[in-house]
Protein backbone atom coordinates (compact mmCIF):
# COMPACT_ATOMS: atom_id res chain seq x y z
CA UNK A 1 0.00 0.00 0.00
CA UNK A 2 1.34 3.13 -1.18
CA UNK A 3 1.87 6.33 1.60
CA UNK A 4 3.32 9.72 1.63
CA UNK A 5 6.55 8.44 1.13
CA UNK A 6 5.73 6.68 -2.39
CA UNK A 7 4.38 10.48 -3.54
CA UNK A 8 7.66 11.77 -2.68
CA UNK A 9 9.57 9.05 -4.49
CA UNK A 10 7.22 9.51 -7.18
CA UNK A 11 7.24 13.41 -6.81
CA UNK A 12 4.34 13.98 -6.38
CA UNK A 13 4.42 15.78 -3.59
CA UNK A 14 7.41 17.98 -2.49
CA UNK A 15 10.71 17.11 -0.27
CA UNK A 16 13.78 18.42 0.55
CA UNK A 17 15.84 15.46 -1.39
CA UNK A 18 19.41 15.22 -0.09
CA UNK A 19 20.37 12.14 -1.91
CA UNK A 20 19.08 9.89 -4.53
CA UNK A 21 19.78 7.40 -6.24
CA UNK A 22 18.41 4.37 -8.46
CA UNK A 23 17.26 2.07 -5.20
CA UNK A 24 17.42 4.85 -2.19
CA UNK A 25 15.89 8.27 -1.41
CA UNK A 26 17.20 10.52 1.49
CA UNK A 27 15.00 13.75 1.97
CA UNK A 28 15.01 16.04 5.34
CA UNK A 29 12.30 15.34 7.63
CA UNK A 30 9.23 17.87 8.05
CA UNK A 31 8.98 17.43 11.55
CA UNK A 32 13.15 17.91 12.39
CA UNK A 33 13.85 16.57 15.59
CA UNK A 34 17.68 17.29 15.73
CA UNK A 35 19.36 19.96 13.47
CA UNK A 36 19.96 17.20 11.13
CA UNK A 37 17.08 15.09 10.78
CA UNK A 38 17.19 13.32 7.41
CA UNK A 39 14.69 9.92 6.26
CA UNK A 40 16.55 7.06 4.49
CA UNK A 41 14.19 4.93 2.49
CA UNK A 42 14.71 2.43 0.07
CA UNK A 43 12.46 2.77 -3.12
CA UNK A 44 10.39 -0.38 -2.80
CA UNK A 45 7.77 -0.52 -0.96
CA UNK A 46 8.41 -2.15 2.57
CA UNK A 47 6.04 -1.20 5.30
CA UNK A 48 9.06 -1.65 8.25
CA UNK A 49 11.61 -3.96 9.96
CA UNK A 50 9.02 -6.39 10.87
CA UNK A 51 8.50 -7.16 7.36
CA UNK A 52 12.22 -7.71 5.27
CA UNK A 53 12.64 -10.77 3.55
CA UNK A 54 15.95 -12.32 3.44
CA UNK A 55 15.56 -10.99 -0.44
CA UNK A 56 15.82 -7.20 0.73
CA UNK A 57 18.87 -8.02 2.98
CA UNK A 58 21.39 -6.16 0.21
CA UNK A 59 18.84 -3.30 -0.53
CA UNK A 60 18.69 -2.42 3.23
CA UNK A 61 22.30 -2.59 3.73
CA UNK A 62 22.55 -0.57 1.17
CA UNK A 63 20.23 1.66 2.51
CA UNK A 64 22.57 1.90 5.92
CA UNK A 65 25.25 2.48 3.74
CA UNK A 66 23.33 5.68 2.61
CA UNK A 67 22.19 6.40 6.05
CA UNK A 68 26.07 6.70 6.82
CA UNK A 69 26.67 8.79 3.62
CA UNK A 70 24.07 11.73 4.01
CA UNK A 71 25.88 12.17 7.89
CA UNK A 72 29.06 12.51 6.49
CA UNK A 73 28.46 14.60 3.31
CA UNK A 74 26.65 17.09 5.61
CA UNK A 75 29.89 17.40 8.23
CA UNK A 76 29.34 15.03 10.81
CA UNK A 77 30.80 11.93 12.26
CA UNK A 78 28.82 11.30 15.04
CA UNK A 79 24.90 10.53 14.02
CA UNK A 80 22.25 8.17 14.92
CA UNK A 81 20.24 5.76 13.06
CA UNK A 82 16.73 4.95 14.01
CA UNK A 83 13.89 3.33 12.35
CA UNK A 84 10.72 2.30 14.20
CA UNK A 85 9.25 -0.37 13.69
CA UNK A 86 5.32 -0.71 14.31
CA UNK A 87 2.69 1.92 15.64
CA UNK A 88 4.09 1.02 19.09
CA UNK A 89 7.25 1.40 18.36
CA UNK A 90 6.31 4.71 17.07
CA UNK A 91 5.94 3.99 13.45
CA UNK A 92 3.33 6.71 11.80
CA UNK A 93 4.53 6.35 7.89
CA UNK A 94 4.30 2.54 7.20
CA UNK A 95 6.74 2.89 4.41
CA UNK A 96 10.23 1.31 5.77
CA UNK A 97 12.24 4.50 7.10
CA UNK A 98 15.57 5.37 8.68
CA UNK A 99 15.88 8.32 11.16
CA UNK A 100 19.58 9.90 10.97
CA UNK A 101 19.72 12.30 13.84
CA UNK A 102 22.86 14.86 14.57
CA UNK A 103 23.86 17.93 15.30
CA UNK A 104 23.12 17.91 19.14
CA UNK A 105 23.63 15.65 21.71
CA UNK A 106 21.66 12.92 21.85
CA UNK A 107 20.75 10.73 24.96
CA UNK A 108 20.33 7.10 25.47
CA UNK A 109 17.40 5.16 25.94
CA UNK A 110 15.42 7.36 23.05
CA UNK A 111 11.89 7.67 24.80
P1 LIG B 1 7.93 7.49 12.07
O1 LIG B 1 7.07 8.14 13.12
O2 LIG B 1 7.08 6.64 11.16
O3 LIG B 1 9.11 6.76 12.60
O4 LIG B 1 8.55 8.66 11.22
C1 LIG B 1 7.85 9.30 10.19
C2 LIG B 1 8.52 10.61 9.96
O5 LIG B 1 8.05 11.13 8.73
C3 LIG B 1 8.22 11.68 11.03
O6 LIG B 1 9.44 12.09 11.64
C4 LIG B 1 7.54 12.80 10.25
O7 LIG B 1 7.93 14.07 10.68
C5 LIG B 1 7.97 12.53 8.83
N1 LIG B 1 7.01 12.92 7.82
C6 LIG B 1 5.67 12.63 7.79
N2 LIG B 1 5.10 13.13 6.70
C7 LIG B 1 6.09 13.74 5.99
C8 LIG B 1 6.11 14.44 4.75
O8 LIG B 1 5.10 14.60 4.06
N3 LIG B 1 7.32 14.92 4.34
C9 LIG B 1 8.46 14.76 5.07
N4 LIG B 1 9.60 15.27 4.58
N5 LIG B 1 8.47 14.10 6.25
C10 LIG B 1 7.29 13.60 6.71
Amino acid sequence: MSTIFGKIIRKEIPATIVYEDDQALAFEDLHAAAPFHVLVIPKKEIVNVGSLTPEDAALVGHVLWVCQKVAKDAGFSDFRVVTNSGAGAGQSVFHLHFHVLAGRSLSWPPG
